[in-house]
C-alpha cells in the first residue's frame, strides 16, 4: 500500500512546482445568519443539476433547508453519500452518479472529509463545486487541497486541486449546530499553521510566504484571546471571529503560503495516527493538536530548542482551558500497543512526510519518545521556578 501512495505524491508535487498557480481563495464567500435560505441565486448561477455529496447523516440534516432553496430556482438535485471514508472506491461510486444525474456542478456539505470528497470529485469531473461546511472544523471549505484516505480511514495521500471552490456558503447558523467538539477541534487545526509554518517558512524572504507566516501568527493571537468565549457561548461575537479565524482566516493561509507553507510534524504526526484504528475516534484537528505538542517537544529534545519548551507549556495550558487532547491517554489511545505506537511513527517518518521539513532529522524512535512525553515539565523551566522561588 505504501508503494502504490508514493508515485502520486510525487506527481502532485510535480504538478504543484512546475505550474505553481496561486490558488488564494473560492470565487465567492457568502456568509451570515440564515445564509443558505438566501443563496438560491448565487447557487444556480454554477449550473442546473447539482448533485449533492455528504455524510449520511449530514444529508438528512441539510435537505430540508437546501431542497427549498434548490426548488424556488428550479434546479433539481441528487444526494450522494461520501461513506465508508473520502477513499478512491468513494469517489468511483460518486463518479457513477455524476454520469447517472447528468450532474453540471456539486455541492458539498459537511465536515473536512465530505468537503474534501465533494472538491475532488468537481475536479475529477471538470465540474464547478459550493462548499457548505456544517461545522467549523477544518479549513476544507476553502482550501484548493483534498486529503485521501483508505475505506478504513487510513490517510493516503493528498491532492492539490486546479483551484479554491466556485462558492463557499458560511451560514452561521447551520454551524451553530454542530458539536462544541467541533469548533474545538477547529481551533487545534487552525492553531497548528503558526507552530508549521513558522518552521517551514519562517526564513522565506518570499513577499506572499511572508504574509502568510504573519497571518498565522496573527491567527493564533486571535484564537489564544477569544477562544475561551468562543466555545462558552455560541451566541457570542467572539463565537463568531473564532468560526471565520478557523473557517476563513485558516484558509487565507494556506492559500496565500502554497505548498511551501503548510504542514511539518504536526500534520505528519496526525497522518500516522490515522493508521491507528483506536485514533479514528478523535477529530481531525484533536490529532494535529497533540500533534503541535510532539512536534515542540522534537525540536526541545534534539535541538535543545527553549522557545519551544516555553510555546510547549502555554499551548498546555490552553489546551486544558478548552480542551485539546495533550495527551495519548486524552486522545482516546490509553492502551495502544508499543507497535501500533511504532508503526504511526514509521508512517509519520516516511521519506516522503512533511516532518522532514523540521531543520533536523526524526527518527521513528525520537517520534515515538516525544509522541509520550508532551507534558513533561522541562528541566529547564524547574530551574527556573526553583531560582525563582529559592532566590
Ligand atoms: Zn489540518
Amino acid at each position: 500500500m505504501a508503494k502504490k501512495q508514493l508515485p502520486k505524491n510525487e506527481l502532485a508535487n510535480q504538478q504543484k512546482t512546475q505550474f505553481a498557480p496561486l490558488l488564494i481563495a473560492p470565487t465567492q464567500v457568502l456568509r451570515g445568519e440564515k445564509c443558505l435560505a438566501k443563496s438560491g441565486e448565487a447557487i444556480a448561477r454554477l449550473g442546473k443539476l447539482p448533485l449533492v455529496v455528504g455524510g449520511n447523516k449530514t444529508l438528512d440534516l441539510i435537505q430540508p433547508y437546501l431542497q427549498p432553496v434548490l426548488n424556488q430556482s428550479e434546479l433539481k438535485a441528487d444526494y450522494a453519500s461520501y461513506s465508508p471514508d473520502c477513499a478512491e472506491s468513494s469517489l468511483a461510486i460518486l463518479t457513477e452518479k455524476v454520469v447517472s444525474h447528468q450532474a453540471d456542478f456539486i455541492i458539498g456539505v459537511g465536515g473536512g472529509k465530505a468537503l474534501d470528497t465533494a472538491k475532488l470529485l468537481a475536479h475529477q469531473c471538470q465540474l464547478p463545486i459550493v462548499t457548505i461546511p456544517t461545522s467549523a472544523a477544518t479549513c476544507a471549505a476553502w482550501t484548493a487541497l483534498s486529503n485521501i484516505y483508505s475505506e478504513e480511514g487510513a490517510f493516503q495521500y493528498d491532492v492539490g486541486l486546479n483551484r479554491c471552490p466556485d462558492l463557499l456558503l458560511v451560514d452561521y447558523s447551520l454551524i451553530r449546530t454542530a458539536p462544541k467538539r467541533t469548533l474545538v477541534a477547529g481551533i487545534g487545526d487552525a492553531i497548528a499553521k503558526w507552530y508549521e509554518a513558522s518552521v517551514s517558512s519562517g526564513n522565506s524572504s518570499a513577499t506572499l510566504t511572508i504574509a502568510a507566516v504573519q497571518q498565522a501568527r496573527i491567527l493564533r493571537d486571535i484564537l489564544f484571546q477569544k477562544s475561551a468565549i468562543a466555545i462558552k457561548n455560541p451566541q457570542s461575537d467572539d463565537w463568531q471571529e473564532v468560526v471565520d479565524a478557523t473557517v476563513l482566516l485558516a484558509g487565507v493561509i494556506g492559500g496565500l503560503g502554497g505548498a511551501n507553507c503548510r504542514t511539518v510534524a504536526a500534520h505528519a504526526v496526525h497522518n500516522g495516527l490515522t493508521h491507528i484504528q483506536a485514533a479514528h475516534d478523535a477529530l481531525h484537528g484533536e490529532k494535529v493538536a497533540y500533534g503541535i505538542l510532539v512536534q515542540l517537544r522534537l525540536e526541545e529534545m534534539i535541538q535543545g530548542n527553549q522557545l519551544s519548551t516555553t510555546s510547549r507549556q502555554q499551548l498546555l495550558e490552553f489546551y486544558t482551558a478548552i480542551g485539546l487532547p495533550k495527551t495519548l491517554e486524552e486522545l482516546g489511545l490509553g492502551n495502544v500497543s508499543l507497535a501500533e505506537l511504532r508503526h504511526a511513527a514509521e508512517i509519520a517518518c516516511n521519506p516522503h512526510a512533511d516532518i522532514h521539513r523540521l531543520p533536523f532529522s526524526v527518527s521513528p524512535e525520537q517520534l515515538i519518545a516525544a509522541m509520550v512525553s508532551t507534558t513533561v515539565v522541562s528541566s529547564s523551566l524547574e530551574k527556573n521556578k526553583s531560582k525563582l522561588t529559592h532566590g
